[in-house]
């Protein structure tokens, strides 16, 4: 953190400061420039609070040198984090893909799209139990009840599931059923339910805020690594911006720039950034091509019918035909994909 004082401060005024500053556990270093000093702080600065410094009057300007974030951080983590889940690798040379429907709907619905997608190549289960919906008059989920149809779908499959927790008081029914917690969207910044996904033991997939931006959305999965949970995987689901002819707007310049700010592997959600079937595709493609670690795809067995993102969910036929695209750029990127 560099700390740049007013021109013609005194001498006196600056020891003062610094003294403060060392009382923090700051090392400080003065250079003292033609018309002001500039004070170069060292040490742990992300707990330092800028706007506080900033309200001294003899402090022109606060600067961070460093990014808030340190155990996200690739600077002091350079190996890429590869999540376990079962048999499947989620990073660094590994494609995953994560299918299933939007909601779980029922015991058949469940089982014959897992079935399905597991036969064309998924390695991870979707469905969600618990959903966050715009509309309180909107299908909510199954809840725990969508929990367990899911379980029944991973016993006869045996592909790991990931369903989406919206309340802290739902993470030991989470612990005990699910083999990846995921948190949404709405909720990247709701600061106590990352605190506890922190405590867990199982992998959390975090998807990026609806206007989150890569430091916002890395600082969340900060949380869950100070809270001791080293399993993160983000996920790039599109951003909002002023074009409003797809849902979302797939941010594809994410998947490099995370990788360079952070050691955590990163999917991509075409599904909910493009809102439409026909989107899927391409823009699955784009995130392979630019370094993502895996896809998250809603796949259902009826679209027409289904209770959420009937819109957006390819069916068996179509998820079947991505698969094969996937593969050819999956070895374009010389990775392998996970089985
Ligand atoms: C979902 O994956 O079902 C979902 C609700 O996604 P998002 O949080 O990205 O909107
Ligand atoms: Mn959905």
């Amino acid at each position: 953190m560099v700390i740049v004082m007013k021109p013609g401060v005194s001498e006196q005024e600056i020891q003062k400061l610094v003294a403060q500053l060392k009382e923090m556990g700051m090392d400080v270093g003065i250079t003292n420039g033609i018309g002001c000093s500039i004070l170069g702080l060292v040490g742990d600065t992300a707990s330092v609070d800028m706007g506080k410094l900033s309200l001294n009057p003899n402090v022109d300007r606060v600067m961070r040198v460093q990014e808030p974030y340190k155990k996200a951080n690739r600077k002091f983590h350079p190996e890429s984090t590869v999540v376990q889940v079962g048999d499947v690798k989620i990073g660094e040379g590994n494609i995953t893909v994560i299918a299933g429907p939007c909601s779980v709907e029922s015991a058949p619905q469940i089982t014959e799209v897992a079935k399905s997608v597991k036969a064309s190549g998924a390695s991870v289960l979707r469905g969600g139990a618990f959903k966050p919906r715009t509309s309180p008059y909107s299908f909510q989920g199954l809840e725990v009840e969508g929990l367990d149809l899911l379980l029944e779908a991973k016993a006869e499959t045996g592909l790991p599931i990931v369903s989406e927790i919206m309340s802290p008081k739902l993470c030991e029914v989470f612990e005990e059923k699910v083999d990846i917690v995921q948190i949404g969207a709405r909720n990247m910044q709701n600061f106590d339910l990352l605190k506890e996904v922190g405590k867990m033991s199982k992998p959390v997939l975090l998807k990026r805020g609806l206007a989150s931006s890569y430091e916002e959305w890395i600082m969340s999965a900060e949380y869950i690594l100070a809270g001791g949970n080293k399993n993160v995987i983000l996920c790039e689901r599109g951003i909002r911006t002023f074009e409003s002819y797809t849902r979302n707007t797939l941010d594809v310049s994410a998947i490099p720039a995370i990788k360079k700010m952070s050691h955590l592997p990163i999917v991509v959600d075409p599904s909910h950034a493009g809102g439409a079937s026909w989107l899927v595709e391409p823009l699955a493609m784009a995130a392979i091509a630019a370094g993502a670690d895996g896809l998250m795809i809603e796949v259902h067995n009826d679209p027409l019918h289904a209770k959420c993102d009937g819109q957006q969910s390819l069916t068996p036929d179509q998820f079947q035909l991505l698969m094969e695209k996937v593969d050819k750029m999956t070895q374009v990127m010389g990775k392998q994909r996970n089985h």
